[in-house]
């Protein structure tokens, strides 16, 4: 159940609620109270406060509206939020901003790990010339071995930071635990949680609670449901940070012929469930590069906020994931592509003009 209560609700009026919530609902149940567009936002789980709770609540001149939710994620929910977010991309000096969320696909294109100063340079400017509108680049990385690359730390994200200065993209880059998040929001303009960290409870809280709601994007982990992603996506807006993009990268499933299996069902089910905004990952979901193209098309179509695609200048000497990266010429291809299947979609006059 969410409470919230009026902009106009004076910051004594928002506490006498959080209060009263907490009343009523007994002081053993979590409660989350942040500041969304302007109102107080508490949430508490299950519906179940009795009737006389309830008028109690919607009696109090400063409640704006109750909303009850069936589902256990709730400030994520389409019950909660009927209109799509927009998550605004950006943030740190020197880049050009983006939304995403909108009828418009985003691109975000890089390598899957920032390997050199020279590779990230000579593929940002590759990426952005092939209509990417925001770098992507590892500079953590979680490797299933421990002998595999690990990533440059720190120095990775200056070569970010750098590459963001020429070139104005915006850039994503991984964090791996909560004590890092404050470093990486220094350098990232959107901060990346991993498969295999989607439900990294503390890195998740970090992500929420920090003061600069930097964008989150929050890859499913590879054995998840859409309850369990959603739910990990409401730890973070619950903390504070309205700002996640989820994507979808690929499941586990039985052949091997594919590293992944990519869930597309899981787009048009999203847009149904939730407001936020749904990027796919045709890299790590297929992992071979010939079928990369194909699946990027094919993701928009169902309807996809945008793409991330790990690209690379000599993708078979990547120190990580070649086999899946695409070359900038391939990324141009695809990114005009896919522009007109969104534009097909969004836009009956084109339909017009076909016929
Ligand atoms: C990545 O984006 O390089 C990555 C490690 O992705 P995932 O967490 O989806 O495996
Ligand atoms: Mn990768």
């Amino acid at each position: 159940m969410i409470i919230v209560t009026r902009s106009q609700a004076t910051s004594e009026e928002r506490q006498q609620v959080v209060e009263l919530v907490l009343r009523l609902a007994g002081s053993q149940r979590p409660i989350s109270a942040i500041t969304m567009q302007e109102r107080q936002v508490i949430t508490i789980d299950g519906n179940n406060l009795d009737a006389q709770a309830h008028a109690a609540l919607s009696q109090h001149s400063a409640v704006e509206r109750i909303v009850s939710t069936q589902t256990p994620y709730q400030l994520v929910s389409r019950a909660f939020q009927s209109e799509d977010s927009l998550v605004m991309v950006g943030d740190l000096p020197g880049s050009q901003p983006v939304t995403i969320g909108g009828a418009a696909p985003v691109i975000i294109a890089g390598p899957c790990a920032v390997e050199s100063r020279e590779q990230l340079m000579e593929i940002a400017r590759a990426v952005k010339d092939a209509g990417a509108q925001v770098l992507r680049g590892g500079a953590f990385k979680p490797r299933t071995s421990p002998y595999q690359f690990q990533g440059l730390g720190v120095e990775g994200l200056r070569f970010l930071a750098e590459a963001r200065e020429e070139t104005g993209l915006p850039v994503i880059t991984e964090v791996m635990e909560p004590d890092m998040v404050d470093v990486v929001v220094q350098y990232a303009d959107i901060l990346q949680i991993g498969s295999r960290n989607m439900q990294n409870f503390p890195l998740l809280q970090a992500a929420g609670s920090h003061p600069a709601r930097r964008p989150v994007m929050l890859k499913r982990g590879f054995a998840s449901t859409i309850d369990e992603w959603l739910l990990a996506a409401e730890y973070i807006v619950a903390a504070g940070n309205p700002n996640v993009i989820l994507c979808e990268r690929g499941i586990r499933s039985f052949d091997p012929y594919t590293r992944n299996l990519l869930d597309l069902t899981c787009v048009p089910l999203l847009h149904e469930l939730t407001h936020l905004p749904v990027i796919v990952d045709p890299s790590h979901a297929t992992g071979r590069r010939e079928l990369v193209p194909t699946m990027s098309r094919a993701a928009i179509a169902a309807g996809a906020h945008g793409l991330i695609l790990e690209t690379h200048i000599d993708p078979d000497s990547a120190l990580c994931d070649g086999r899946q990266s695409i070359t900038p010429e391939q990324l141009q291809t695809i990114a005009q592509q896919t522009r007109l299947v969104a534009q097909i979609m969004s836009d009956p006059a084109v339909l017009d003009y076909v016929a």
